[in-house]
């Protein structure tokens, strides 16, 4: 007997299983499959990402679900529009073999009165994202009143993205009397709050320990200086020709900026994060699945729930703010038992959140070195080697060989051999044969990040607190405009329509060279030195005038400043 079929599982569903070419259950489906079929009752399954728990609750689900009857029985809430799309894939393909049974994704960005049209004709199972959903049932375009079945899938991502209050009033639309199965991968307080608050006694079935990361995952860390992190982000990726990857960055910006910077040097990378538009997202994850894209460069929120199969490498390129973050980041390698890395690129004062991640994942970091421009072009020469070894030859090009044969004859195997390598490594050589060692070592300190001193130089800026910074969110602009660390930028200082900060003077050319013509909100930035402080009033602050570039400019910038106010009325309050 089949392993699926001892789990209470019937024909129908076992050869969609067979198809698929599942063989085994996996641990979660081992343990919530038969409890959901026998009993009707609620569950807390907590189990790593990539462990098989849209099958954990899609095959019961399917089984007890009434193929005969139209009216929908089941909701499955998902966070992200790519997760409910492959929620309803599977769905569509574990039902295969059961006649009538219908499942429809309802999500944002998309038409919701095609969305309506398809529920319409009856779909037994609605997969849903938590927005859209509350969505049509405020235009009554769904009727959940008559469920038997609510799936919360991947709660803790649902609840990261404040889908806490959707998800509430979503579920004050369902009978009382029904089954609520929850799927999560960690179970932070919030997700144990849903469960008591919204749940009946539910059984609880933990796979692994409680929010661990995936083991098939190693750790790395590369420490380099704030402004090195985008060389070393290319580094990595050279060092690693067959990178298939996801890169993580912090802010939306940096997300754009890094991908283009990748997209300009020749990488295959795109950006997905929540400024593009529904289509825009489509096309660049359509690519991605189809390896055409080499990095993706993703918001948290833009990649929560992807799930495509052999990512090798995740690149943090800045730590994300939560540890939990982290873990979700790594899960997207190593999936379905297959090995994966994530890398950290970090500077000396992250070094200390390491810890605390391996506290969390109990797992240790390997502290690497960024590879040397040597150990790059090494790297890349056997890789070109053992491709054009094991490239397939294309038969059309036979008509072009005599002709080949006759322009090459003079060369000699070795020779040949030679010449067809340093066609490509030329090119790496060129770019890395003087390039410098990345890694900051433990005395770089004083040189990269150090506050005050000499060699500092103050900037006037034209942007303050009436355009809705305050010295916190400014200095948090600065840095990922300027792709320094958060060290690199001190005395922060901001006024009602402008602002002063530090840098060291080594940065000074690469800050006015990065903001000149630079545009915020429309609004052509203007950055300069301001005067020379002495020594002795470094520790001085809030002292204003005396910072200013000219006299001039003060004055005409807050008259401009009350007016502003006046127009803009309420300040804007961050600027993420
Ligand atoms: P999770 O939701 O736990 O992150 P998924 O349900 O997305 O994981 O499953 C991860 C991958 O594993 C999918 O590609 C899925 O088709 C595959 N999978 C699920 N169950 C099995 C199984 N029993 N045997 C082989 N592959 C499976
Ligand atoms: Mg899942």
């Amino acid at each position: 007997m089949n392993k699926f079929e001892l789990l209470g599982l019937e024909p129908p569903i076992i050869q969609a299983i067979n198809d698929l070419g599942f063989t085994e259950p996996s641990e979660v489906q081992e343990k919530s499959i038969p409890l959901l079929l026998q009993d009707e009752t609620d569950m807390v399954a907590l189990a790593q990402t990539g462990t098989g728990k849209t099958a954990a609750f899609g095959f019961p689900l399917i089984q007890k679900i009434m193929p005969e009857s139209r009216t929908t029985q089941a909701i499955i809430l998902s966070p992200t529009r790519e997760l409910c799309l492959q929620i309803t894939k599977e769905m569509q393909a574990y039902s295969k073999y059961v006649k009538g049974l219908s499942t429809v994704a309802v999500y944002g960005g998309a038409s919701i009165t095609e969305q309506a049209r398809q529920l319409k004709k009856g779909a037994q199972i609605v997969v849903a994202t938590p927005g859209r959903m509350k969505d049509m049932i405020g235009r009554r375009l769904v009727d959940i009143s008559r469920i038997d079945y609510c799936i919360l899938d991947e709660a803790d991502e649902m609840l990261n993205m404040g889908f806490y209050e959707d998800i509430r009033d979503i579920l004050s639309n369902t009978p009382e009397e029904k089954s609520t199965w929850l799927f999560s991968a960690t179970m932070p307080r919030e997700v144990a709050q849903i469960a008591k608050k919204f749940m009946h006694k539910p059984i609880e079935i933990t796979v692994g320990e409680r929010n661990v990361g995936a083991t098939t995952v190693m750790h790395e860390y590369y420490t380099v200086t704030g402004r090195d992190r985008y060389p070393a982000l290319k580094r990595l990726a050279d060092a690693n020709p067959d990178i298939f990857s996801v890169v993580f960055c912090r802010t939306k910006r940096d997300t754009q900026r890094v991908a283009e910077k990748l997209i300009e040097d020749g990488y295959n990378a795109g950006a997905l994060h929540g400024d593009l538009s529904q289509n825009q997202r489509d096309l660049v994850m359509g690519s991605f699945r189809k390896k055409q894209i080499q990095m993706l460069v993703a918001t948290d929120v833009a990649a929560r729930g992807i799930d495509v199969e052999d990512i090798t490498h995740v690149i943090n390129y800045q730590l994300p703010d939560e540890i939990e973050t982290y873990t979700h980041r790594s899960g997207r390698t190593g999936r379905a038992g297959k090995s994966g890395v994530s890398m950290v690129i970090l500077t000396r004062s992250e070094l200390r959140r390491i810890h605390a991640i391996e506290k969390k994942i109990k797992q240790q970091f390997l502290a690497k070195k960024i590879p040397t421009g040597m150990e790059i072009c090494e790297i890349q020469l056997y890789h070109l080697a053992s491709k054009i070894k094991n490239t397939e030859i294309n038969e059309a090009i036979s008509p072009y060989l005599p002709a080949i044969h006759d322009v090459l004859q003079e060369l000699d195997r070795e020779t040949l051999i030679k010449k067809m390598v340093a066609v490509e490594f030329s090119r790496f050589h060129a770019y890395y044969s003087k390039a410098k060692d990345l890694n900051t070592s433990a005395d770089s300190r004083a040189t990269s990040s150090m506050e005050g001193g000499k060699g500092t130089t103050r900037f006037f800026i034209n942007i303050g607190e009436r355009d809705g910074f305050d010295w916190k969110s400014l200095k948090d602009f600065l840095k990922s405009t300027l792709d320094l660390d958060r060290d690199d930028i001190f005395r922060v200082d901001v006024k009602d329509s402008f602002s002063f900060f530090n840098t060291n003077e080594g940065v000074a050319d690469h800050v006015l060279n990065v903001l000149r013509d630079f545009k915020h909100d429309g609004r052509l930035i203007n950055v300069e030195p301001s005067k020379p402080e002495s020594s002795g009033r470094r520790k001085k602050r809030n002292k204003g005038g005396k910072d200013f570039p000219n006299k001039k400019k003060r004055n005409g910038a807050s008259t401009r400043s009350k007016k502003g106010k006046g127009h803009r009325g309420k300040r804007r309050s961050g600027y993420f």
